[in-house]
């Protein structure tokens, strides 16, 4: 069993965050401490609900995410932006090698189709 001290001096049960002899709310770090839907507001550090997508102290929007965890998520978001373009970029270059390929193979085949043409002028004209 958990008990949490009071301001009063008696040890409350951790389950009741409201002292029973004083009716003191436990402090912040005793609600931290022992009730699971309470975090602390990344800005204020004052005591708000999981849930909660705005201090009800300091105003900050989505006070229970860290702000490390913001910077994580961003940070794999930017990951995640840069692996697409590379992919993106990667299919570019291998669909225009590709073109520059075809573009050379028809040009080739062009530079036959006027040697064997001027093979055959060049025939006609021996005749
Ligand atoms: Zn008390
Ligand atoms: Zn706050």
């Amino acid at each position: 069993m958990n008990f949490w001290m009071c301001k009063c001096g008696k040890k409350v049960s951790a389950n009741i965050l409201k002292c029973p002899y004083c009716k003191a709310p436990a402090d912040q770090e005793t609600q931290l401490k022992f009730n699971p839907n309470l975090t602390s507001c990344r800005d204020c550090k004052k005591p708000i609900s999981k849930g909660a997508t705005k201090c009800p102290s300091c105003g900050c929007s989505n006070p229970g995410i860290p702000e490390n965890s913001y910077m994580v998520a961003s940070a794999i978001t930017i990951v995640i932006v840069v692996i697409i373009a590379i992919f993106f970029f990667v299919r570019y270059q291998t669909a225009s090698a590709k073109a520059r390929q075809q573009m050379n193979d028809a040009s080739e085949a062009a530079e036959d189709a006027q040697r064997s043409l001027q093979k055959l002028q060049d025939q006609l004209k021996r005749q």
